[in-house]
């Protein structure tokens, strides 16, 4: 979209039937499900990305901000239902402690404070260490505190475990635990509040459509069921790629496969300087999903939207899944009931329900996803949802796909089925990790979570921009110019404290 708004001719390239990715939906007898993410945190980056295009996205798509944002089932009590309104999310944390709900307003003022130093820092590419001393990071570093988990961070403000818990467990969105994760990362649990959470009506999926319909405007052609066998090199340096009808010609390749996979499959290894296969073998990966998608007979009205299952043992479940050779007793569950808020995702009288439950990625000695360990953790998850207060769904079940990690290798090309990408730790971020101008071959750019910023729907579009800028530059410096200004995250402070 960015790059046929700023005048270049683009092919898009897909293996698949459709759009989407990981983002995209599973559709069947009449049901449709999220394929991976659920919600949107941060819509003001699309917004500003359709502006940018001229487009009012609001016109393309509809997002529902949502009032509660998800109810917080602690295994073992309590149960929270947490509310975008800043009263009703204290008077819940009060329930753990009381204590605790006086320093919420805090924690939200000092991650507002680290967001708007940080939100630069995420909206420019580094290409080298150089760029790590700019002064924009050097303001930010006082609130970083690199060598601290979110964990810990928290219990600057949090005393009681569940409720640092409660605004930590979002390191999950980058496959992580919190009791691992870079402290720079409590602005996740902030955005939520400061911005919202927001429902996409008819899906993520037809936030993807509306970005492929304004791309098409501007030109842009799709080849589905298209899959690149190998990027075209000449003197290293990318023109084009190869498919099975043969060689396309480019003057530059933009990669959105999975970092990892696509590197690994579809160039040499010879061609790669720094990210030779075996550096891509040592690098850190963030977890994997086993997902159950099921269509049901009625509704679930008194659940939430989104449920938030917490093991009585978080910890040690995450340390299970790092381990990756168990499957956890008692797991911890992500629940989404969309039909709660959107009647479009199935038939009339009946709803959908997606369970996700965190396992370990795909490496050696690992699980083995055959057919028993997959009965096996389906067996796992329908019971966690009845532990969860779903009650015996299984007689209510009309339709049912599962996704294994294993599946998402084959299936969505993502390397070890980590599907939060390459792992958010300080060794693999910001210019250590792949840079969106590739370093080890000219002509090629990186978009998706295994570049900078990272993994996460609003980083993995502000760099998409990043990337395309940086390709306008090359090829185009004159258009390069005329590109809008980055916005500031300072500007849409949206929370309402009612
Ligand atoms: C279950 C699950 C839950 C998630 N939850 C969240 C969440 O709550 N919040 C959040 O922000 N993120 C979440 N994520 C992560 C998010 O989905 C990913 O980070 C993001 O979608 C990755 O986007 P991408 O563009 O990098 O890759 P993808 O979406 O995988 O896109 C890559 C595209 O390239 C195509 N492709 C690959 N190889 C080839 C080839 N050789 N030829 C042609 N086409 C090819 C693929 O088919 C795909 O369409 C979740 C992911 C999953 C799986």
């Amino acid at each position: 979209m960015l790059l046929g708004h700023a005048g270049a001719d683009v092919t898009v390239y897909e293996r698949h039937e459709r759009i989407g990715g990981r983002s995209g939906a599973i559709e069947a007898e009449g049901f449709r499900f999220d394929v991976g993410p659920t919600f949107f945190l941060y819509p003001e980056i699309l917004r500003s990305l359709f502006r940018q295009c001229g487009l009012d996205f609001d016109r393309e798509a509809t997002l529902e901000r949502l009032d509660d944002h998800y109810d917080l089932h602690f295994e073992g009590g309590p149960k929270l239902r947490i509310s975008r309104h800043l009263s009703r999310l204290k008077d819940e944390i009060a329930k753990i402690s009381t204590q605790d709900a006086e320093n919420v307003a805090s924690f939200i003022d000092e991650n507002r404070k680290k967001l708007s130093l940080f939100g630069p820092v995420l909206q420019r590419p580094f290409n080298s260490l150089r760029d790590v001393f700019r002064l924009d990071m050097l303001r930010a570093l006082p609130l970083l505190r690199p060598h601290r988990s979110v964990d810990q961070d928290l219990g600057r403000y949090f005393k009681d475990p569940r409720t640092r818990l409660a605004f930590s467990f979002q390191s999950k969105y980058l496959g992580m635990s919190p009791y691992r994760c870079p402290s720079l990362f409590t602005i996740l649990g902030f955005m939520e509040h400061e911005f919202g959470i927001y429902h996409p009506i008819g899906g993520t999926q037809a936030v993807m459509e509306a970005m492929a319909h304004a791309a098409k405007q501007f030109g842009v052609e799709f080849r589905f069921n298209t899959p690149i066998r190998r990027l075209h090199l000449e003197k290293k340096h990318a023109r084009g790629v190869i498919t099975d009808r043969g060689m396309e010609p480019a003057d530059a390749v933009v990669v959105n496969a999975d970092f990892a996979r696509a590197m690994t499959k579809l160039v040499p290894n010879r061609a790669r300087k720094r990210w030779r296969d075996s550096v891509i073998a040592q690098k850190q990966y963030s977890c994997s999903t086993f997902m159950l998608y099921l269509g049901l007979e009625g509704a679930l009205p008194e659940q939430g939207h989104h449920t938030v299952f917490l093991s009585k043992d978080y910890e040690q479940n995450f340390a299970e899944i790092e381990d990756g050779r168990f499957l956890s007793e008692s797991p911890s569950l992500y629940v989404q009931n969309a039909g709660v808020t959107d009647p479009t995702q199935a038939p009339v009288g009946h709803s959908t329900l997606y369970a996700l439950m965190p396992v370990g990625h795909l490496k050696e000695k690992s699980l083995v996803w055959d057919e028993s360990l997959t009965r096996q953790a389906r067996t796992l998850v329908l019971a966690r949802l009845k532990d969860a207060g779903f009650g015996d769904i299984e007689p209510r079940i009309r339709f049912e796909k599962i996704i294994t990690p294993q599946n998402w290798e084959d299936d969505y090309d993502v390397h070890r089925g980590a599907v939060f990408n390459l792992a958010h730790n300080l060794g693999q971020m910001l210019h250590r990790r792949p840079h969106n101008r590739f370093e080890d071959i000219k002509g090629i750019y990186l978009v998706g979570g295994g570049t900078h910023p990272g993994s996460g729907l609003p980083v993995i579009f502000e760099g998409a921009r990043i990337s395309s800028n940086l390709l306008v530059q090359d090829l185009a410096p004159q258009k390069a110019r005329e590109r809008m200004p980055f916005f500031s995250f300072k500007r849409y402070p949206t929370h309402d404290i009612a």
